[in-house]
């Protein structure tokens, strides 16, 4: 099965595709991961992005299609996988119809997680994340000691693009240069939309039961 899960920042695909990708045994491919560990490791592709993600913009087209062009080629996406974060713009979408026309596979759906942006700014301002396993915690229901992360310990920080300025420009670039994506996808009827509110467990539910 292959998946593009959609939606505004903070809507909940990382949190939700870590599941999915667990319980349908896909590859959890997100560009956001996969850039902020370039970030972290100080590499020559870290650089580059830093500056376009710290700012809340999108990284240039051809350096994030050039990652998954690369990370598609891996072993694990053979046998499915939940695209997070990507794509991003149309010309991104029209570059990832070419490399699965070149590798003769097709997306199976688009789903389009749902939440109003009042919703999501409360989200985004008290999301954490662990900066060792990256596991996603919100302030507002989860309970940290010493800001640990409960599940390996490790430090737990916010990240810089979750500050309200930067929330409202990735708003912003969602709205001008993400939204068409999803008309692109929904012309060829391949979106179905989902609830995005609730507990976890309840809109993974969602989302399994659109996905069967
Ligand atoms: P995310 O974790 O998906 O919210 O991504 C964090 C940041 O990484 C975004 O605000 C962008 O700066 C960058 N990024 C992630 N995915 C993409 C993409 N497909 N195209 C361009 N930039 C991206």
């Amino acid at each position: 099965m292959r998946i593009i899960l959609f939606g505004p920042p903070g809507v909940g695909k990382g949190t939700q595709a870590k599941i999915i990708s667990k319980d349908l045994k896909l590859a959890h491919i997100a560009t956001g991961d996969i850039l902020r560990e370039a970030v972290a490791h100080g590499t020559q592709l870290g650089k580059k992005a830093k500056a376009f993600m710290d700012r809340g913009e999108l990284v240039p087209d051809d350096v994030v299609i050039g990652i998954m062009q690369d990370r598609l080629k891996e072993s694990d996406a053979k046998n499915g996988f939940i695209l997070d974060g990507f794509p991003r713009t149309l010309p991104q979408a029209e570059a990832l119809d070419k490399v699965f026309d070149r590798l003769n596979i097709r997306i199976d759906k688009v789903v389009s997680m749902e939440v109003d942006k009042e919703v999501l700014m409360n989200r985004l301002t008290s999301r954490r994340v662990c900066r060792n396993c990256g596991s996603i915690y919100n302030l507002l229901v989860d309970k940290l000691n010493d800001s640990k992360c409960t599940k390996c310990g490790g430090e737990v920080y916010q990240r810089d693009d979750d500050k309200r300025e930067t929330i409202e420009r990735r708003f912003e670039v969602y709205q001008n240069q993400t939204k068409p994506v999803k008309k692109y996808y929904g012309a060829k009827k391949m979106v179905t939309e989902i609830d995005g509110i609730g507990e976890i467990d309840e809109v993974a539910n969602r989302l399994k039961s659109v996905l069967n």
